[in-house]
Parts: C-alpha cells; structure tokens; sequence
C-alpha cells in the first residue's frame, strides 16, 4: 500500500531534502484555493511534493523534472506506487536542458537553489496569464538572514548570496510582484502585476 508516512521516512534516512510540512501545507492550500490544473515542477527529488500535489484533484496533471538518476527511478517507482502515472510525467534531465511548448498555472522551483533566477528565466515564457512562480528554501536554511561572517562555508555563502540576488530579481522585477512567507524554509510566491 501506498504511504505518505513511508516517503517521509525514507527521505528522511537517505538526507534528501524533501518540503517541510509547513511549506506543503502551504503549497497544497495555495493550488486549491487558486484551482491550479496544470503544474511544472523543477526538481522532484524522489516524488514526494508532486505526489502531494496531484493528490489534491483528479484534474491536477504534473510535469516535474529530476536530473539525478538515483532520485528519478525512486520517483518513477513512487508514482507508480500511489497510481499516478497518468497525472504525473516525470522528465529525467537537467531542467535547463530541458524546453517545454506547454504553459502551466503554477511553476514550482524546488532544485538548486543557487540557480533559481535561471530556471525561473528558462520557464517564464511557460507561466500561463493568470499563473503563479511559487519559489522553496527562499531562507535557505535560515542561512539568508544570519550574518554573512557566521556562514560556515564559502560554498553556503556562495547559494545565500545567490538567493539574495534571486530575492533582488524578484522584488524590482518590472513584470512580476512577488511575496515571501515565512513559512516552512521561505516560500516566494510571484505572479504578474496587474
Ligand atoms: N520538490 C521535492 C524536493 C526537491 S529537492 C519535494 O519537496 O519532494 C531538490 C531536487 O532538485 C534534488 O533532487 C536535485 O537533484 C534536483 N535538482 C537540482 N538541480 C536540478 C536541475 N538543474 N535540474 C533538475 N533537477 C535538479
Ligand atoms: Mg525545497
């Protein structure tokens, strides 16, 4: 039988940094308040949020990208464990690799964190008129709002200073306004100004 608590777990013991509770409650209550259909993910790690996500609605369909092997098959198997493989298509490869034709409703942007201003410039031109950015781990940690000489490593400082960069881009964003809520690890919702 298929199982939430099981997916958790096993995110959990293999360190795979799958969205707190606060921040899927968060997302899952957006796309059913907003009536979201069509979602573009980037970075599925092992299914977790899609499964999630598609589990709200019949109507919902997913397209979420993975580009590491091992987490790809555990999401094919996943997916095809709670029996959503209709819903929910699953593209293996490095999401800037990838060009989609389609447009969505929500574009989700859950991988590297230090290249969410590329992937939102590589999807923009997949956002439908009336769709939403959600952007995850806008604290990074919390890292984002510590001070930069008590950041344990060049690499950490390197992702924070990128996100403040991507926040930058997002609030001075001449097409899109954007909102952070402190929710789970810093969720940024953008959509276009009126
Ligand atoms: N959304 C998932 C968690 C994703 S963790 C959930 O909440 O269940 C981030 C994932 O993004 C990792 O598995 C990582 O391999 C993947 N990733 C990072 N950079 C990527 C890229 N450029 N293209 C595709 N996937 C990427
Ligand atoms: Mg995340």
């Amino acid at each position: 039988m298929a199982n939430i608590k099981e997916l958790k777990e096993y995110a959990s013991i293999n360190n795979i940094p799958i969205m707190q509770d606060e921040g899927i409650d968060f997302l899952t209550t957006f796309i059913i308040k907003k009536q979201i259909k069509k979602i573009l993910e980037i970075g599925t790690a092992i299914g977790y949020s899609a499964i999630m996500m598609a589990r709200l609605s019949e109507d919902i369909h997913i397209t979420t990208i993975e580009r590491d092997e091992e987490r790809y098959m555990e999401a094919l198997k996943n997916i095809k464990k709670f029996d959503l493989e209709d819903r929910i298509t699953l593209i293996f490869n490095d999401a800037l690799n990838v060009k989609l034709d389609e447009e969505y409703d929500l574009i989700f942007i859950d991988a590297a964190k230090g290249k969410n201003k590329d992937f939102f410039t590589h999807f923009e031109n997949n956002l439908s008129m009336n769709g939403y950015i959600i952007t995850d781990n806008m604290y990074f940690h919390g890292y984002v709002n510590q001070d930069e000489e008590e950041i344990p490593s060049k690499n950490i400082l390197g992702i924070v200073r990128k996100i403040k960069d991507y926040t930058y881009f997002l609030e001075n964003h001449m097409l899109y306004k954007t909102t952070i809520y402190n929710v789970g690890d810093g969720v940024a919702v953008t959509e276009r100004r009126g």
